[in-house]
């Protein structure tokens, strides 16, 4: 059986009709894990044991004739900062290295409850701070489509996991692009949904305000599918929201006629390398054919994203860091001789530099004195944001952009830059300051076969345009290939 070609869709359907088990499917990307991944090192940990145990249960029930969950059967992998019961959970990090939690993320329990199997726990920048997955203590991830250059991050690992087919879908997060950004490097879907429409009880909290979980998939609709389960308030996330979950795979066939399509200047300026921008332009004018006005949209706060984003994620990852002091769990360093020591030393030897800046950065911009020249100054200019894409959604129904300003780049071409790694995501981090979804959709590849993405951003709790616009251009793509 070819598992690569495997998508959500179709496997649920396979094991529904019998045309293979859960068990033959499970041990087949196990052994294509264990020939493959070597090279790309998506995965941190493998749990085989779960999931062959999970396989029989789904194969006793078809066993049975019993009605089966609609996930059934389907082998997916987690991003390493979602905790899982009994089965490691490192978030990148060395501080957090033998760490086993005692309950599962909601989004995790939620797709096993609809039947999915969790092959392992995917590799990810130390807390998800990158944009390269280059700073993970385990070692950095190999890009599947070009092995020399990044797959993007911080959710490289279950990008790459997806793109090289040693997973048919994957959870990653986004807090500034982290999704969508390894997304468009490894010519997979991936979509962050509106804050508060997934839970965020058991993700790993880095920036508590722009934190979110979504679908990492190789085809729309089957983005669809996976949000559609692990989406809906959860009590144990306040934060998460009280709006009804919508059959997003019904969504995504009405047609795009008509719909209005924004295209803000300020994504096309300076930094736009060539061949992004001609991809990025076609996929607009595709849409334009399928009967979507195209209208100049301008947020004109752009400029501000990087610099606001900077502030507010440092601040509160300082804030949300604290809490690994080598005391509750985590790493404790052996050599300390006081409580004092054992707080720093556990603290240093356990985060790796990118952490260590950030959490200098925020406790900077926090500290009394500098507060409200940096993260009050950062707050009000993020309302400013988000009055440019109200202005904006007056107008249209969706905004698309370029998802990256290049294609992937080479491992350490940014690695002693930090600078320059934070603007590859310069075009993403908006969407987490305001809160509205985005999705990154495939839309062609440079000459040199690198994938490239198209982002459509959407109204708040409006997955279903966005999904469904990039459901028209991944069928548009279809046709023309
Ligand atoms: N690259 C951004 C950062 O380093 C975004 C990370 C993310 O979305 N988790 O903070």
């Amino acid at each position: 059986m070819n598992i690569e070609v495997l998508t959500v869709e179709s496997t649920r359907t396979a094991i529904r009709e019998k045309q293979f088990t859960a068990g033959r499917l499970v041990e087949d990307f196990y052994n294509k894990i264990k020939a493959e991944d070597p090279a790309i090192h998506a995965y941190l940990t493998l749990c085989e044991d779960r999931a062959m145990q999970r396989a029989r249960r789904i194969d006793d029930l078809a066993g049975k004739g019993d009605p089966l969950p609609p996930l059934a059967g389907v082998p997916v992998a987690i991003k390493d900062v979602m905790v899982t019961k009994g089965l490691r959970s490192t978030a990148g990090s060395k501080i957090l290295e033998n760490f086993v939690p005692p309950y599962d993320c909601t989004a995790v329990g939620r797709l096993e409850t609809a039947g999915a199997i969790v092959l392992g726990k995917t590799n990810c920048d130390e807390f998800a701070m990158g944009s390269s997955n280059e700073n993970s203590a385990y070692g950095a991830v190999r890009n599947p489509r070009d092995h020399s250059r990044v797959p993007g991050g911080s959710s490289g690992g279950s990008a790459a996991a997806v793109a090289a087919g040693t997973a048919i879908a994957a959870l990653g997060s986004d807090t500034g692009g982290s999704i969508r950004q390894p997304a468009a490097f490894c010519g997979v879907v991936g979509l962050m949904p509106t804050y508060g429409r997934v839970s965020r009880y058991g993700l790993i909290a880095f920036a508590s305000s722009l934190d979110h979980i979504g679908p990492l998939t190789k085809t729309v609709k089957d983005a669809a599918i996976v949000l559609r389960y692990i989406a809906g308030r959860d009590p144990r996330d306040s934060t998460s929201a009280d709006v009804p979950v919508p059959d997003y795979e019904q969504e995504i066939e009405k047609p795009v006629k008509g719909l209005r399509l924004g295209v803000p200047k300020e994504y096309f300026g300076e930094g736009l390398d060539a061949e992004v921008r001609a991809a990025v332009e076609t996929a607009i004018q595709q849409l334009a054919e399928d009967g979507c006005e195209i209208v100049p949209v301008s947020l004109p706060h752009t400029p501000y994203a990087i610099p606001t984003y900077y502030v507010i994620a440092t601040a509160e990852a300082s804030s949300n860091l604290a809490r690994y002091d080598g005391v509750r769990y985590g790493y404790r360093s052996p050599r300390a001789k006081t409580l004092s020591e054992m707080y720093r030393k556990s603290r240093d030897e356990g985060f790796g530099a990118e952490v260590k800046r950030r959490i200098m950065l925020g406790t900077y911009a926090l500290s009394s004195g500098y507060y409200d020249a940096y993260y009050l100054k950062a707050q009000k200019v993020r309302t400013l944001l988000a009055r440019d894409f109200e202005q904006a959604f007056s107008q249209v129904d969706a905004i698309v952009t370029p998802t990256t300003p290049t294609a992937a780049f080479k491992l350490g071409e940014k690695a002693d830059d930090p600078l320059a790694m934070y603007l590859a995501d310069i075009y993403t981090v908006v969407a987490d300051l305001v809160g509205i979804p985005g999705i990154s959709v495939p839309c062609g590849q440079t000459k040199s076969g690198l994938p490239i993405g198209l982002q459509i951003l959407g109204k708040h709790f409006d997955e279903g345009t966005i999904l469904r616009l990039g459901h028209a251009v991944e069928h548009g793509r279809a046709l023309a290939s």
